[in-house]
């Protein structure tokens, strides 16, 4: 495989790492303060991922990961230090399972294509858990030297997701919390009611005037601060029963506008 890693410089310390094949596209981020950097996110950690961040800095390397899914832990095993929200630790567990990936990935599609998926994600979908683990609650900082990123919790998509603020940058790293293509919900086994994402959205409405450009986990980038006031919509409309829903990829989903969030069976039945 060629490297699958695209850096893109966002400002002087301060770096987009893309991760792209033909399966799957992801961004990390690189902050780098004095003393340390910070690493939002490793993907699903491929050869290459290491050296790419060490291409870029030589500070010692502390990782973030905006939440467990398996798509965003699979590189943290490089790396001296790990840290993920500590209500993500049982998605985690389930992500490393790689029985219940590939049901996440094959949901309703047939068993022939369950099969070739299998052969042709079981190494990604291999996480090695092996590493220095920490688990943050919701109001940690991390102190980069002259340079300070926040934890803003925004449960939904999994119990620990988070979004990263640096205040100083005006920059927000949403990770799966804000994209501009979607949102998903439909976890059953992880995701958090419409209610709670919709509490998240208000979190990152009250704090917008501390950032100025949005940063997401994958899909197109930066992200316009107004798919906040989308999402908080369509979540508001999930809730209050007045939500419109289609189907994507096989999936429920309300949409609204430009967006839409996929939901649980039993949320739609509800309404
Ligand atoms: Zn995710």
């Amino acid at each position: 495989m060629s490297n699958p890693y695209h850096v893109h410089s966002l400002n002087e310390d301060t770096y987009l790492i893309e991760e792209k094949t033909l399966v799957n596209q992801g961004l990390c981020y690189l902050l780098c303060g004095k003393e340390r950097a910070l690493l939002i996110d490793t993907g699903f950690g491929y050869p290459g991922l290491k050296e790419t961040v060490t291409g870029l800095t030589k500070l010692p390397v502390t990782v973030a990961n905006t939440h467990a899914h398996v798509d965003h832990v699979g590189g943290n095993h490089y790396f001296e230090e790990i840290w993920i929200h500590e209500a993500d630790k049982p998605t985690f567990a389930l992500h490393a399972n790689p029985a219940y990936t590939l049901d996440i990935l094959t949901a309703g599609m047939p068993g022939l294509v369950r099969m070739v998926l299998d052969v042709l994600t079981r190494k990604m979908r291999r996480v090695d858990t092996s590493g220095n683990y920490h688990y943050f609650g919701d109001d940690k900082v991390f102190h980069l030297g002259g340079r300070d990123v926040e934890v803003i919790p925004t449960p939904g998509h999994s119990p620990g997701c988070v979004c990263f603020l640096d205040r100083k940058a005006r920059m927000l790293f949403s990770g799966d919390s804000v994209c501009e293509w979607g949102v998903l919900l439909h976890f059953e086994k992880e995701s958090c009611p419409p209610k709670t994402y919709l509490q998240s959205m208000e979190r990152l409405k009250g704090l917008e005037d501390a950032y100025d450009t949005m940063w997401p986990g994958h899909h197109g980038y930066p992200v316009e601060k107004a798919y906040v006031d989308e999402y908080l919509t369509c979540a508001g409309q999930i809730v209050d029963g007045t939500a419109e829903y289609g189907v994507t990829q096989g999936r429920r989903c309300a949409k609204y506008k430009r967006i839409l969030i996929t939901v649980p069976k039993e949320a739609v039945r509800e309404i």
